[in-house]
């Protein structure tokens, strides 16, 4: 007969309803999210916003105090159900997860894998030369470099073929020059094996990165969840927008659908009249000229290699707007020039305490 096949957007993981507390910390409150088989979904968030208690749930490691947790449509948890992580079909890899020691590289990368002896060489063979890594397999981790390390780790965690690898802050303990390399060797054999990933960063640069999809924690909550694009442009609060950049901000209150600030009005769809909003500018939108826009005084101009930082205050005695623009722009210190907003990239949210 026909087996029912697995449509491609069947997700691999779905967690809900996920709650869990330490003493008076609520570490994790009521998150839920799914992530679809084949893609890489980062949860990204600050040091103590939930993300590695999270991942730790999924795991096995952690028991929640309530929620549903399902892998490949198979109850992880749920009421009555607690699946130990050994029992769980995930591969795990974290920032600590050190390798055996007295085993070398074939026998850690081996390690998970069972059946006939010729079989799991083969396998072992494979994954050590998709990575690199092919006259590796008798050296023992302590003559690997870090980067080294982190790759074997990586294919023994592929090894078994999980249904989901969960990653905590892998690549977090390598150098900045170490660690482009280890994450694009990473990123494409996650792609070509066709991995599903839930990966816990603190980094949105690495998030934006390696994510198909970017879920956001907070304060252990869950704030937005979706592509990196619908995050950068359309985050969900003033927060989810400061992650990926600094941020100008006006204050201003909503008047006739929209709100007044020094730089002009801004549409404030779904706001309440007379309550106050903010408007948020990235720094790359907020455009410095000669002629056009709100008049601005240059505090500060610095040329950064890739771009150029400006400094103004809106004049008169207004606040301080940050502009970053290509190339190298300086104009001089105490000049008067002119601000305007990119059309369309204000962001305007309901003020924290309107
Ligand atoms: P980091 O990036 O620093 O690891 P995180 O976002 O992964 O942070 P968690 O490690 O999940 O955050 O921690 C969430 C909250 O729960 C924090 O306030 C933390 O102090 C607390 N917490 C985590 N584990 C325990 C534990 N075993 N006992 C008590 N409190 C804990």
């Amino acid at each position: 007969g026909l087996a029912a096949q697995a449509a491609p957007q069947d997700p691999m993981l779905e967690v809900e309803a996920l709650c869990r507390r330490f003493g008076d910390t609520p570490a994790v409150q009521d998150v839920g999210f799914r992530v679809v088989r084949g893609q890489v979904t980062c949860l990204l968030g600050p040091s103590g916003c939930g993300k590695s208690t999270t991942l730790r749930m999924i795991a096995g490691i952690e028991q929640p105090d309530s929620g549903r947790i399902r892998i490949d449509g198979r109850p992880m948890c749920d009421t009555g159900t607690f699946l130990p992580p050994e029992r769980r079909p995930v591969g795990l890899m974290f920032q600590d997860f050190a390798l055996f020691p007295h085993l070398d590289v074939a026998a850690n990368v081996g390690f998970g894998l069972q059946g006939p002896a010729a079989d799991r060489r083969n396998r072992v063979g494979e994954l050590l030369e998709r990575v690199g890594l092919s006259g590796y397999a008798t050296k023992y981790p302590h003559e690997l470099s870090g980067g080294e390390q982190q790759r074997v780790a990586l294919i023994r965690a592929l090894a078994p073929r999980p249904c989901l690898m969960l990653m905590d802050e892998p690549f977090c303990s390598l150098d900045n020059r170490l660690r482009d390399g280890v994450r694009d060797a990473a990123l494409d054999l996650l792609r070509e094996t066709g991995t599903t990933v839930l990966m816990v960063t603190h980094d949105p640069e690495e998030a934006m990165l390696m994510g198909h999809r970017i879920a956001v924690m907070r304060k252990g909550r869950l704030v937005q969840e979706g592509p990196p694009q619908d995050l950068y442009d359309r985050p969900a609060d003033r927060g989810v927008a400061a992650f990926f950049s600094d941020l100008n901000t006006l204050a201003g209150r909503v008047s006739g659908g929209r709100v007044e600030t020094a730089l002009g009005a801004f549409p404030a769809p779904g706001l309440i009249e007379g309550s106050r909003a903010e408007v948020v500018i990235r720094p790359q939108h907020l455009i410095p000229s000669h002629m056009d826009g709100a008049p601005a005084r240059v505090e500060r101009a610095r040329y950064l290699g890739r771009e150029s930082l400006i400094e103004t205050r809106l004049e008169p005695g207004g606040a301080l707007m940050k502009s970053r623009v290509p190339g190298l722009v300086l104009p001089a210190q105490g000049s008067l020039i002119h601000l305007a907003v990119q059309h369309g990239a204000a962001m305007v949210f309901a003020s924290k305490d309107s």
